[in-house]
């Protein structure tokens, strides 16, 4: 275990503490938080990015796990300024601060929770004004890669239905302490607005057939989709059968989603 500021950095809780100030700096100014916001910041830690926050906001929200640094960020700032939610963001109910207004969510996040908590996040995201997130680069690769690109997939296709998303810059080891061994991302994620043409009618339909279609990625999808009508609905689409999932926009397997609940009704 790494000593950081008096505190051991736990692994478990993917504790990699942001130590360059040019980077805060750099976060600070993309989130451009505005004193009347509602923020929330998960996984506060040591406070790196809470305090340059609290300089700009009335009051801020943090959701943080580990008992000794929610003891320490206690001490630190006043329950005036600072509500500490303790506990797992992945549990965190969101919702209870809806009264608040529009939600500006930010964190350097756990990269063991980071998948995990974009799909916890997503269900909330009519709450949402915008979110902003560090995380291992090539995860926010994944997650703005384009059709037709190796990286997009099923991350790709659940978050861009929902989010417009930006990669920001790219964040070298060295700015954390610990390390961690990769690169690290920022990414914007500013909610779509929810209309006929870009939604599906049945989410859990679509989540399932995205899922489904990625379970196998180098396979055509007449094969990966026989269960949702394989052939004769891509051919009644106009996709082509021999198209693998990689290359299909999001806007086509909404469709799709689309044509095969209004067939169940
Ligand atoms: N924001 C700080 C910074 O930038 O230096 C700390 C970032 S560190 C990568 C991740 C933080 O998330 C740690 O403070 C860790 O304890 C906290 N954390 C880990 N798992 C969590 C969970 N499930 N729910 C809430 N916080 C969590």
């Amino acid at each position: 275990m790494r000593e950081v500021q008096g505190h051991q950095a736990r692994k478990r809780f993917g504790q990699n503490f942001l130590v360059s100030p040019g980077v805060i700096r750099k976060i600070i100014d993309a989130v451009a938080p505005r004193p009347g916001d509602t923020v929330v910041e998960i996984g506060p830690g040591l406070g790196a990015l809470t305090e340059p926050l609290l300089e700009r906001v009335d009051h801020l929200h943090v959701v943080e796990i580990d008992r000794d640094l929610i003891a320490r960020l206690r001490q630190r700032f006043p329950a005036e300024r600072l509500t500490v939610h303790e506990g797992d963001a992945l549990k965190f109910d969101f919702g209870q601060l809806k009264q608040a207004g529009p939600l500006k969510i930010i964190g350097n996040l756990p990269y063991n929770i980071s998948s995990p908590l974009l799909f916890h996040l997503a269900s909330y995201a009519d709450q949402v004004a915008e979110m902003h997130f560090m995380l291992q680069k090539e995860v926010v690769d994944r997650m703005v890669a384009a059709p037709g690109s190796g990286d997009y997939g099923r991350l790709s296709v659940m978050l861009q239905y929902r989010y417009f998303m930006e990669r920001l810059f790219i964040v070298p080891p060295g700015s954390f302490n610990p390390a961690p061994k990769v690169d690290s991302a920022v990414v914007r994620m500013i909610p779509l607005k929810v209309g006929a043409g870009n939604t599906a009618v049945d989410e859990t339909l679509f989540a399932n057939l995205v899922a489904t279609a990625f379970s196998q990625r180098r396979k055509m999808l007449r094969n990966t989709l026989k269960e949702f009508g394989g052939e004769a609905l891509l051919e009644a689409q106009g996709i082509a059968p021999t198209a693998r999932a990689e290359t299909l926009p999001v806007a086509t397997y909404v469709r799709l989603a689309n044509v095969l609940s209004a067939a169940k009704k």
